[in-house]
């Protein structure tokens, strides 16, 4: 037996729970896919004061965090650059708490969530069959949310290629709670590693913009730990892609067609040059729901681009100069000259 949804959010990471939240807030009712919850997804979990000016729940969570006003910028030669946030704090998440937190606000507010794995999508003229592990289903407008793997992204315009994906490794530990945000540039990876402590627990991993340069990733950021952090105490180990994208032409590929859409990870939009990517995920959310009311889908593509289309054309072409090793070291020699973030 085939069951029919009007709307399915496939993916229930922050794009999908927040698309789904908007749209349950408009009163159409979205079934959300996702066989994972709860689960630590691998991420910083920072999220910026101007990600949480433009989203204010973001400075109400009732979960537990992180808060830090200091970050602590380090460049390949070892200059060194700390700033403060001026008003408000960075704010640091468990993903387990943070994703946890959204997917319950959608469903509170009218959404399903449908704990089951997607595993083939077929197009048809007016409707997509959606199969999970357990079941049929045919629905009539898609949202793919469904990260930098995406299938919804496989089945519509093709994977990200390998290009725009970056490759990074890490660990969850204890012991570095009370550390400045620390971020240290890697030339040699065109990357960084990080040190992103919450509230009970510290993200520490390291990224190469390109898996070509992704060998011996996890050896330098032992080493770091090592000399650094000796007594910082692993409590589980991960490795993950990003969405890393280097050629603006990736940007300019609809994204939404009139019964489906991509958001989030799985629209490749994170920040290439500092992996900011749950700004976006939230951003697109709430314009993918916002296409779907108006009953236009495809209105989505002006939609994210008029938001902050031009802010990550920019970005994709400031990597390219920032992360060279003249590039990272003006940059933080730029930093070091200010005191406060601005952002
Ligand atoms: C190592 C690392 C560090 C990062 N640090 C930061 C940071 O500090 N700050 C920041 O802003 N961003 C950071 N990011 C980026 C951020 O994690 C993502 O941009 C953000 O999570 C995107 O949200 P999303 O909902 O689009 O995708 P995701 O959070 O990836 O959620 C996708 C969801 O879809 C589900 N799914 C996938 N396939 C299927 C399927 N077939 N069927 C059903 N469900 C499916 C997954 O289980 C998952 O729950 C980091 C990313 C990485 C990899």
């Amino acid at each position: 037996m085939c069951i029919m949804i009007e709307i399915a959010v496939v993916g229930g990471g922050p794009a999908g729970s927040h698309c789904a939240y908007c749209l349950a807030a408009s009163s159409l009712y979205p079934v959300i896919f996702d066989h994972t919850h709860p689960r630590e997804k691998p991420c910083g979990g920072l999220v910026t004061p101007f990600a949480q000016r433009l989203f204010p729940f973001l400075k109400k969570l009732p979960i537990k965090h992180g808060e830090k006003s200091k970050l602590h910028l380090i460049s390949p030669s070892g200059r060194q650059a700390r700033l403060s946030t001026r008003k408000s704090k960075i704010r640091t998440f468990s993903r387990l708490k943070f994703d946890q937190f959204l997917v319950n606000m959608a469903v509170d507010k009218g959404a399903e969530l449908i704990k089951e794995k997607v595993i083939a999508l077929g197009r048809r003229k007016d409707f997509w069959e959606v199969e999970t592990t357990r079941q049929s289903y045919r629905v009539k407008i898609l949202i793919g949310a469904d990260g930098v793997n995406s299938l919804v992204r496989r089945s519509t315009i093709g994977p990200l290629s390998k290009m725009d994906k970056g490759v990074c490794c890490g660990y969850l530990v204890r012991g570095l709670e009370k550390e400045d945000i620390t971020i240290r540039f890697l030339a040699h990876r065109k990357g960084y590693m990080w040190v992103i402590p919450r509230d009970d627990h510290t993200s520490l991993g390291i990224g190469a913009c390109e898996a070509s340069r992704s060998y011996g990733l996890r050896r330098e950021l032992d080493m770091f730990i090592e000399q650094q952090y000796p007594h910082a105490e692993i409590i589980s180990k991960w490795t993950a892609l990003i969405p890393n994208v280097k050629n603006s032409k990736t940007l300019k590929i609809p994204l939404a067609g009139h019964n489906w859409i991509l958001i989030g990870d799985a629209a490749g939009h994170v920040s290439p040059t500092s992996g900011e990517g749950i700004m976006y995920a939230l951003l697109d959310g709430e314009l993918a729901a916002q296409a779907v009311v108006e009953n236009n889908p495809e209105t989505y593509n002006e939609f994210w681009k008029e938001a902050y289309g031009t802010s990550l054309f920019i970005d994709v072409k400031l990597r390219k100069v920032l992360y060279t090793r003249p590039g990272l070291e003006l940059y933080c020699k730029f930093l070091k000259l200010q005191n406060t973030l601005h952002f």
